[in-house]
């Protein structure tokens, strides 16, 4: 019997269709490796959407969580959570940020960046100044306030009215954003590379400018580095290959590893513009999942995975590269570390389900943008096998 059709059978009755989802059903991980509920086996280079950057199941992810899991899963943020602590430590530690505030995802991380955004600029110019600036193709989350900030129409639609004080201006355009700077706006927020968007790398330059334009008219910066974040780029944080540092930082998807869990980092004296009672999370930072985060955090810091991300980052860009110049089709490949976008001249939907049906998995942002962001442990060896099955793939095209 083929177990995955039962599966995808039932599905369609009780689960809610917000996902248009691909005929496969997970159910082992390891390594770049998926197996579905039939024993078939696919090399994973969508990793849960840059989530999985140590692969599936890292043992010491997986020990920790068990090992946790024994102690204690859940305890309210009205006392103090050691594991939580360790965490914020090697996230501050290792970047701008002087505290951390944890939640469950990136809308929920991007919603509290808002907030701070916001409680801080009011105490220190007034009610009149909460506008946030934010780029037309970004990608923030799917709650009210994060589709408000989302510069691409069509995820609000039909949820309007929208939360107020949004303002969207192409990514990479410097006039147009000192053109939206007016006494109302309080910050400006941006993903370093944008991800959902279409994988779309800034000019040079451009982050350190509006670092300078954000001193000039003293607005916050705020990155959104939920995707880009935790290695994905081949730096710890993507802000780091600009060396142009925020005020507030938001990260999600791969920091604890796989388990869900969200941050926003700030210096200290933004981060003080929240007190208690002004924001908060049942669930956020818990010792189940902030002892993840630390294990996940450890790796990334002393194994050679960012190594690892910019050697084979490099070596797949190359390979895609390589494949530009035999398929005409093949508009741009572009990226940075191991977050790669290939445009192409037409949809990419028939050429993931065709990856698929081979073993490979990808996917397809924008319509014709297709995606690699393999984890980070990825080996060259492996980048063969996904570069061999996209080419028998383009032959036939
Ligand atoms: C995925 C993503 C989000 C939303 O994260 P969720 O955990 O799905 O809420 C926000 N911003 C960026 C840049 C993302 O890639």
């Amino acid at each position: 019997m083929n177990i995955s059709k039962e599966w995808i059978k039932r599905g369609e009755d009780v689960i809610t269709r917000t996902y248009g989802r691909y005929p496969l059903v997970p159910v082992r991980g390891e390594g770049c490796w998926l197996w579905d509920a039939d024993g078939n086996k696919y090399l994973d280079f969508l990793a849960g959407v840059a989530v999985n950057n140590l692969g599936h199941c890292h043992p010491k992810v997986v020990a920790a969580l068990q090992q946790q899991a024994e102690k204690l899963l859940h305890c309210s943020n009205f006392y103090h959570i050691p594991q939580q602590i360790e965490l914020a430590e090697l996230l501050t530690a290792n970047s701008f940020a002087d505290q951390a505030f944890f939640c469950n995802s990136g809308a929920e991380a991007n919603e509290a960046a808002i907030k701070l955004a916001r409680k801080y600029s009011f105490e220190q110019h007034g009610p009149e100044r909460y506008e946030v600036i934010t780029a037309l193709a970004s990608f923030h989350g799917r709650t009210i306030g994060a589709i408000s900030a989302t510069g691409q129409e069509k995820v609000r639609v039909g949820f309007e009215p929208v939360v107020p004080g949004f303002n969207y201006v192409p990514f990479g355009d410097l006039d147009a954003l000192e053109k939206a700077i007016s006494p109302r706006v309080c910050a400006v927020l941006l993903e370093p590379v944008q991800g959902e968007g279409g994988v779309n790398v800034p000019p040079e330059g451009y982050l350190h400018a509006v670092r300078q334009l954000c001193d000039r008219y003293n607005l916050l910066l705020i990155y959104d580095e939920v995707q880009v974040g935790c290695g994905r780029t081949g730096t710890l944080f993507a802000y780091q290959h600009d060396h142009v540092e925020p005020d507030i930082m938001t990260l999600a998807k791969a920091l604890a590893g796989g388990p869900p869990i969200g941050a926003m980092l700030a210096r200290k004296q933004v981060a003080a513009s929240f007190g208690p009672g002004s924001h908060g999370s049942t669930f956020g930072g818990n010792p189940l999942m902030a002892a993840a985060g630390v294990a996940a955090m450890k790796v990334l810091l002393e194994e050679k995975v960012l190594d690892n991300c910019f050697a084979m980052g490099s070596y797949l860009h190359l390979k895609l590269s390589e494949m530009q110049e035999r398929y005409p089709f093949i508009r741009q490949v572009r990226g940075r570390g191991l977050m790669l976008g290939m445009e192409l001249d037409r949809e990419g939907g028939d050429i993931v389900v065709a990856a698929m049906d081979k073993g490979l998995l990808i996917n397809c942002t924008v319509g014709n943008v297709l995606r690699f962001v393999p984890p980070l442990i990825v080996t060259r060896n492996e980048i063969d096998q996904a570069v061999e099955i996209l080419d028998s793939i383009f032959k036939q095209l």
